[in-house]
Order: structure tokens, then C-alpha cells, then sequence
């Protein structure tokens, strides 16, 4: 043989018994894919390789297929992966107990929610009928119901409907009996609505609390079914973490069972609940953290919400012109659990929706609040703020956590509650980004529907996914794709002190992630019809496959 023929091959052989020994093992690889990191520089990637819940490499997709091997190869046929989907702002608990409740969201009249309830055929028998969804800005009568018929209905099964926002709520006269409501109950926070002197079954706020006393619990294994079928449907949306914006520590020791039993593979940053009625918790508040479980904020409520009027406003409501809403606590409570949180250095999230009640809580964290900090204090929803309070945000570094689908859902009727010239101070989302260049975008389901392309979707188009022809609102408030999908990823890591490890696509990080059939940030309209989730990773494993 030819000495150059022979060299070759001694060549070729070593190269191949080179790159042979340099191939690593991982356990999945993703490739051909298009992938965006949302790291720093929003970099894009071809491939990604994944071991022991961590991301081991991501690149190019040859330097990715000649380092590793994997059992499980994914071709994602250059379809989007992203970061695993985070919701900022959502009710866990309350999602999954919607699983055994009647829904009524998307009812177009009264006489269609007393139809569902009569039909409703639930998975485990209750002694209440509750149902939640409604929505009287949606029925052709565009009132708060009474409750005459829904009583002869069910004269001896107590029922409480409670409207879209949980504001608001109607209950039947068995119900009004069990509470011990009458004509003179008085309940600080709350409201009891009457037509002639007698109760309509409409109550508002604190009310639909003290009913809840009343209501015997589920069963945890009822409980159980219920949050396996609402977790399942979360996962198939790509959602790999949920802000779960108010929990009671009953619910916490629940998540923990279910994380004992292996039955979590959800993330869940959980802000503890606060009240007057456990303000003492707060005082030992002890943060927690576990797998799939973090716990390093409380929520508290300043306000109610705008659809039935309990949002506190600086002028009265456009369409009740002598009422402002309320505050559902004294400043001075609001003020003292502050002061606590900032001794405690516990992260504050608080609900303020009416610019009065923002304005009341800006001006709170801004006096505890030095710049810069990095607190990460909060504001759930920041839904109508004055402009000149817009700052403080940037002041004190608060961060504002909103729901793009309620700017598009409230809609048809915001203009009437604010009037035209309030309009400019509502979902205001471009201008609280411009702050600190960041916000967090969540959903608050199941007010609203918990898939994330709906929020990008309302965030970017700034229109209602289902009404036809939708004409945008604000479009001037409308975010950039990338930034919606940063609301959606790692801002919300940020919000949640964890982006160490989540809200990104980068070497170390957790394997956190949604594989799509389509590249979201080409962000047509179409992207609603065109857009399906093929997998989602959490912690490197397959929880959901198409
Ligand atoms: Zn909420």
C-alpha cells in the first residue's frame, strides 16, 4: 500500500477513536430545534443536552450531536423551545377545586348559570353546590342577579355562585340561613346587597369569606383527583411554574403531600395569605423550600376589583357616581404588615387594582423602601394607577405584576366603570415596564383562562383571543413579543428570587422547558391557530408529550 494511503487511514482511525471517546452521555438531547435561551443577550441555540435535571450544554446543533449521546433524542423539526412557561399570578388551590365546582364562566344570561347548576353533575358529592365564573357584563341584563329562582330551585342545598373576580358572589336563602345573614348584618370589608329592604343573595368582599367558615372542606383525596387533572392541563399548556397568589397554610401542607407522594411536578412560588385574622403568622414567618415548593412571600389585599365596584378608586365609579370602592382593611393595617415584611425581610405582594388603593400602597412600600433594594416588593394586577404614582415603581424598585387577558376581557365595560378620561390609566402595561424595564405576567386563573399564549397573545395584540374581528385596546400599551415572553419566563424568576436556576435556557440551569410546534416570536395573529406545545420538561423530565 501506498505510505500516503496508509497514513491517511492511520489518521482517519485515530480521529474516530478520538471523537468516540470525547461523545458524553446525557440523558435527552433536543435538536434541531429553535431555540430561544432568553438569557442576557438573547442568544439562540440549535440543540440542548440535559442531564440529571440540569442543562448540561446549548449550541449549535453539530457541536451539541458530536459531544453527546442521549437514550432520548428529541427532533423538534425546528419548531420553538423556550423556557418553561411561569405564571406570575394564579390560584392553584382554587384552579383545581374549580375541577369539582359548576363553571359558569362564559354565561350569556342569568337564566343559562341556573341551567348549568341544575344540569351540574359533579365528580364527588358535596353537601353546597358552589360554582364560580359569572359575569353579569356578559348577560343581555347587565345586573347582579337576586336570588328568588336559584332558591326554588334548591330550597334545602345551600349554593354560592361567585362571580369571574371572587368579589363578588350570590348565594341562595339556604345558604343566607347557614351564614346567619340577615337584613341587619354588618361585616367590615364586605357588603350585603338589598333591593326593598331584603337581601338580593349578592354579597360582596369580606362576605363571601365569612360564608367560606361554613363550608365544609373536601376530602384530601377528593382534593387530590382535583389537582392531578388541573395540574395535568397546566402541564399540556407548557406552564412548568405557577405564582400561586395567596395560600393558607393548609393549602402549603397540602402542596407538601402531594410532594411526599411524588404526585407535584408543577413549581409553585406560593405567597402566604394575610389577614387581621392571621396577621400573628406573619410575625413567625418562617420561609420554606422544597423541590418543587418555595415559600418566601405573603399576599395581602388592598382592594376589591372593578366589575363589581369594590376596586377603590380616587373618583367615584364613572357609572355610580357616588361610589369610590373601598379599601378592604385600615391603611394602618395595610401600613403595619409592611412594616413587618420589611423587618422580616419577607417579600410583599400586594393586590391593588383602583388607583387610589395603588396610590395608598405605593406610597406605603416607598416609605420602608430605600433605592435601590432588593426586595423585589410586588403589586399584583397595578390595574388603574394615576400616572404620576407610575414612578415609585421605578423609586423604590417594585415590581408590577399584571394580566395582559384582563385588559382584553375587562374591555367592554372598563370604559363605563373609569369613564373616557380614567381610560389612560388602566393596564397601562408598556408604561410600568418602561420603569424598571421588567414586569411580570401571570394569568389570575381561573378568573382567567390559564393558557400562556392567550397572555401573549393579549399582551402583544393587546385584543381578545375570542371575540371575532377585536379591535385593539391601548394598542400604545401593548408589549413587544420578546418582552411578553420575558414577562412569561424569567421576569417572573426574578419576581420569584429564583432566576439562579429557572426563567432561562443556560448552562447549570434547571430543565425547565416547552418544545412548540412553531417559533412564538415570529408572533403572527395566526399564532393562536398555529401554535401547539409537543412537550414539556420539568426538572429534565417529560411531564408532558403530545
Ligand atoms: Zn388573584
Amino acid at each position: 500500500m501506498d505510505n500516503k494511503i496508509k497514513l491517511m487511514m492511520v489518521l482517519i482511525t485515530l480521529s474516530f477513536a478520538l471523537s468516540s471517546c470525547s461523545v458524553e452521555e446525557a440523558d435527552v438531547i433536543i435538536h434541531n430545534a429553535t431555540v430561544h435561551t432568553l438569557d442576557e443577550l438573547n442568544s439562540k441555540a440549535e440543540a440542548i443536552a440535559i442531564k440529571n435535571g440540569k442543562i448540561i450544554a446549548i449550541g449549535p446543533e453539530h457541536e451539541i450531536m458530536n459531544k453527546y449521546y442521549a437514550p432520548n433524542t428529541i427532533d423538534a423539526q425546528k419548531g420553538g423551545v423556550f423556557p418553561g412557561f411561569i405564571d406570575g399570578h394564579a390560584h392553584l388551590t382554587g384552579f383545581a377545586k374549580g375541577k369539582l365546582e359548576v363553571s359558569l364562566v362564559g354565561t350569556a344570561s342569568f337564566e343559562e348559570v341556573l341551567e348549568r347548576c341544575k344540569n351540574f353533575n359533579p365528580v364527588v358529592e358535596h353537601e353546597w353546590l358552589i360554582g364560580r365564573g359569572w359575569d353579569q357584563n356578559d348577560w343581555n341584563i347587565k345586573q347582579f342577579p337576586d336570588n328568588v329562582t336559584l332558591s326554588e330551585l334548591f330550597p334545602d342545598k345551600p349554593v354560592m355562585l361567585t362571580r369571574i373576580d371572587g368579589h363578588a358572589a350570590l348565594l341562595n336563602k339556604k345558604a343566607l340561613e347557614i351564614a346567619g345573614f340577615t337584613v341587619d348584618t354588618k361585616i367590615q370589608g364586605g357588603k350585603l346587597l338589598k333591593k326593598n329592604g331584603e337581601l338580593t343573595g349578592v354579597i360582596l368582599d369580606n362576605a363571601i369569606e365569612e360564608v367560606k367558615k361554613h363550608i365544609p372542606d373536601y376530602t384530601y383525596e377528593q382534593k387530590k383527583k382535583a389537582f392531578i387533572e388541573a395540574q395535568n392541563e397546566l402541564l399540556s399548556y407548557g406552564l412548568t411554574g405557577v405564582h400561586d397568589a395567596g395560600i393558607s397554610q393548609e393549602d402549603l401542607a397540602f402542596f407538601k403531600k402531594l410532594e411526599e407522594e411524588d404526585i407535584l411536578k408543577i413549581n409553585i412560588y406560593a405567597m402566604l395569605s394575610v389577614t387581621t385574622e392571621n396577621i400573628d403568622e406573619l410575625q413567625n414567618f418562617t420561609p420554606y423550600e422544597s423541590k418543587h415548593i418555595s415559600v418566601k412571600s405573603v399576599k395581602l389585599y388592598a382592594d376589591g376589583a372593578l366589575g363589581s365596584r369594590g376596586a377603590c378608586l380616587l373618583q367615584p365609579y364613572a357609572d355610580d357616581t357616588t361610589n369610590y370602592g373601598f379599601l378592604l382593611y385600615p391603611i394602618s393595617f395595610l401600613d403595619s404588615v409592611a412594616q413587618i415584611c420589611y423587618e422580616k425581610k419577607i417579600q410583599l405582594c400586594t393586590h391593588c387594582i383602583g388607583d387610589s388603593a395603588n396610590r395608598v400602597m405605593l406610597n406605603i412600600y416607598k416609605k420602608y423602601l430605600q433605592k435601590p433594594n432588593d426586595r423585589r416588593w410586588r403589586i399584583e394586577h397595578a390595574q388603574v394607577i394615576h400616572p404620576d404614582d407610575r414612578v415609585i415603581f421605578n423609586g423604590v424598585t417594585v415590581i408590577p405584576s399584571v394580566q395582559p387577558t384582563h385588559a382584553t376581557s375587562d374591555k367592554p365595560w372598563v370604559e363605563s366603570r373609569l369613564g373616557k378620561n380614567r381610560l389612560n390609566e388602566a393596564y397601562a402595561y408598556r408604561s410600568l415596564w418602561e420603569q424598571n424595564k421588567l414586569i411580570a405576567l401571570g394569568t389570575d386563573f381561573p378568573v382567567e383562562h390559564p393558557n400562556p399564549l392567550y397572555t401573549f397573545y393579549s399582551a402583544v395584540f393587546r385584543k381578545n383571543f375570542f371575540v371575532k374581528n377585536d379591535k385593539p385596546f391601548a394598542p400604545e400599551e401593548a408589549l413587544t413579543p420578546l418582552q411578553t415572553l420575558k414577562g412569561m419566563t424569567i421576569w417572573n424568576a426574578i419576581a420569584s428570587f429564583s432566576e439562579q436556576s429557572k426563567g432561562s435556557l443556560e448552562v447549570g440551569k434547571d430543565a425547565d422547558l416547552v418544545i412548540l410546534n412553531y417559533d412564538l416570536l415570529q408572533a403572527e395573529e395566526s399564532i393562536m391557530e398555529k401554535t401547539e406545545v409537543l412537550y414539556t420538561f420539568v426538572n429534565g423530565e417529560s411531564v408532558f408529550k403530545k
